[in-house]
């Protein structure tokens, strides 16, 4: 059975972009009747009126439509690893302290901090504490980077 990803969308109840006869332009529509793979008739999400069918200008395929579907999804989930992930997760935690009114803790490399607690760096910003190296290191996230920092150092010598 041939299954290919692009077209998780052409099936009956699926969405795809189409023309509207009545609208007259590109809309969304539900796919109400398939003929043999084929999408045969719609339903335009609009304007609510059934039509056959018909393929928006200048796109040979079903599979064209899904480009620019994958463009919507990729912005609703974000990236699973690196840079907009650390973005977003330092944004929400900003957003969280301005909603509980907190400061972050100044950082000093001699005092000791926890995981989950938010730090002013003074060159990197904000920055939260995702977990701590023992014993003297912590990997916190910045607003767009991992970084791993000393802490505890006092009485080091060297520090
Ligand atoms: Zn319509």
């Amino acid at each position: 059975m041939a299954y290919s990803r692009p077209l998780d969308n052409i099936r009956v109840g699926g969405e795809i972009d189409a023309v509207c006869t009545r609208c007259r332009r590109d809309t969304n529509h539900r796919i109400v009747a398939m003929v043999d793979g084929r999408i045969k008739r719609v339903i335009c999400l609009t304007c609510d009126s059934q039509h056959n069918y018909h393929q928006p200008p200048g796109q040979k395929n079903p599979a064209a439509v899904e480009v620019r579907r994958v463009g919507k999804a990729l912005k609703k989930t974000l990236a699973p690893q690196g840079g907009p992930r650390v973005f977003a997760m330092w944004i929400k935690g900003r957003e969280e302290l301005a909603a509980g009114g907190l400061t972050p803790r100044p950082y000093r490399l001699e005092e000791g901090y926890q995981a989950g607690e938010a730090i002013e760096h003074p060159k990197f910003g904000l920055g939260f504490i995702q977990k701590i190296i023992p014993p003297r290191k912590m990997e916190v996230m910045f607003e767009n980077d991992i970084k791993t920092l000393a802490m505890n150092a006092a009485g080091l010598g060297g520090a």
